[in-house]
């Protein structure tokens, strides 16, 4: 029998996953390096920042996906490079580096945070990209509602009560209106000092209205269900600086700045194709755009390089930066290597499949473009529902989902609500209020 053809796959996200499946053909072997052990569904990443679900129920384990699929090999380790000429690609995991060669290549290495060009606002204002950052805001919010509750000066206790989201995509969308549904319904009577409903949540956009790929219609009437929901609503406000305290904002279209005193700062605001990017537009003079995706040919190859595809959100092609593409270009990326490996003819074009665009705001209210097709409210909240359950990968993940959206929608708990530990652990996004000399400072 012949030697398999060697296929590479970097990346287990939307793309990766979607390539790896479709992959399933015993004349390949099929190794797929990421840097985590797990697929993570990005798209319920702030319901795990704000406490609805736990990181387990949207990071289901690789191998266990694949573990039916007997061609291929699931290992965890950081892609440092890829050497076209020689058809290698070299990553590491820890002491160990290695060396894995392709006959074909499939790259799905997603984007990353950007700060267009300030990349110190990151220290204070984390993105919402991994597992980890999803942690690391979920304390930060849970953590400053506990600070609140030990001040007793409201000019004090404000700041810690105070929530910026920067950025008015889906994302941003969906983490202030969770934050007020939070603080208004999960945190009811849950604290003695102070009202948890007293939580401001400002959500600042530098453009002109909010979900600005939707249709004007819909992005209109998000505003409007934002702010009758108590999301400030800060539309051509561009944030200017970020520190410990606080954020500097900005008019678009006027002068003058803002200081709004928050201590709880997320950034939803852009993204950017993964370094390997960089890598392989060196390599081969590719063009990449302002968020550094790679121009492929229109069959998602690189220039000179048919035996190396470049998927999801790392590619520049007229079509936008969400699940669905990397989930379809994968899949196409996926035919054809085990067209090319077969001799048989190759497709030459990539054609994208749009099957709408979701958001939610706040539970029972979403907007849904599915073609000409405009839906708000209850009706776009349970197709948003009835979508993410069907996306989600594994049964077992779609059950617990599904038990926790009730516990949290229908009733008002959330079960995943750790909060860092009490002054020997510093406040994850802040410095945190030293909780005994205030309770001294009360005492005097
Ligand atoms: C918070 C959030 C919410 C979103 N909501 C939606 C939504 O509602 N609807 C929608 O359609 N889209 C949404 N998106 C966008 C969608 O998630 C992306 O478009 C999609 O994940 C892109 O798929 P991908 O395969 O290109 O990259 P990813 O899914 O990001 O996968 C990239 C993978 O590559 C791995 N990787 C990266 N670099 C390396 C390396 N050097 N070595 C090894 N492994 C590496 C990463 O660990 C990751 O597993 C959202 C994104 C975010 C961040």
């Amino acid at each position: 029998m012949a030697d398999p053809h060697r296929v590479v796959v970097i990346g287990s996200g939307f793309g990766g996953l979607a390539a790896a499946r479709a992959l399933d053909h015993r004349s390949l072997s099929v190794t797929v390096i990421d840097r985590t052990a797990h697929h993570l569904f990005q798209p319920l990443l702030y319901q795990v920042a704000t406490g609805i679900l736990s990181e387990g129920e949207i990071t289901p384990p690789t191998r266990e996906i694949l573990r039916r699929q007997a061609n291929t090999h699931v290992v965890v380790g950081e892609v440092t490079d890829i050497d076209l000429d020689t058809q290698v690609v070299s990553w590491r995991n820890g002491d160990l580096t290695m060396e894995t060669p392709y006959d074909s290549l499939i790259v799905a290495a997603g984007s990353t945070h950007s700060y267009f060009g300030s990349p110190q606002f990151a220290e204070h204002a984390p993105g919402m990209k991994s597992v980890d950052d999803a942690l690391r805001i979920r304390g930060a919010v849970f953590g400053a509602f506990e600070t609140a509750e030990l001040l007793t000066d409201p000019s004090e206790r404000m700041p810690w009560l105070t929530f910026v989201v920067v950025g008015a995509g889906p994302t941003g969308v969906e983490m202030a209106g969770q934050l007020v549904e939070l603080s208004r319904r999960s945190l009811d009577r849950n604290f003695r000092t102070f009202d948890p409903a007293s939580a401001r949540v400002v959500l600042v956009e530098a453009g002109p209205q909010v979900l600005s790929t939707f249709a004007p219609a819909l992005s209109k009437r998000t505003l409007l269900d934002l702010r009758r929901l108590g999301v400030d609503v800060r539309l051509n406000s561009q944030v200017v600086d970020v520190d410990e305290f606080g954020v500097t904002v900005g008019s678009t279209t006027g002068s003058g700045t803002e200081r709004i005193e928050a201590r709880t700062k997320v950034w939803a605001a852009g993204v950017r194709a993964s370094p390997l990017g960089e890598r392989l537009s060196g390599a081969t003079d590719t063009p990449r755009n302002r968020a550094g995706q790679l121009a492929v040919l229109p069959d998602c190859s690189l220039h000179g390089h048919p035996e190396v595809f470049v998927v999801g959100d790392m590619m520049h092609l007229p079509v936008p930066a969400v699940a669905q593409v990397a989930i379809q270009s994968g899949r196409f990326a996926a035919r054809q290597v085990l067209a090319r490996s077969q001799g048989r003819p190759t497709e030459a074009t990539f054609r994208y499949r749009d099957k709408g665009n979701l958001a939610t705001i706040s539970r029972f209210r979403a907007v849904a473009s599915i073609g000409r097709l405009h839906l708000t409210g209850a009706l776009a909240w349970l197709l948003w529902l009835v979508v993410h359950l069907i996306y989600l990968v594994c049964f077992k993940n779609r059950l617990l989902v599904l038990i926790h959206w009730g516990i949290s929608f229908l009733g008002r708990g959330r079960q995943e609500r750790t909060a860092p530990q009490a002054a020997s652990t510093p406040h994850p996004i802040a410095t945190p209020v030293d909780a005994p000399s205030l309770f001294e400072r009360q005492a005097t």
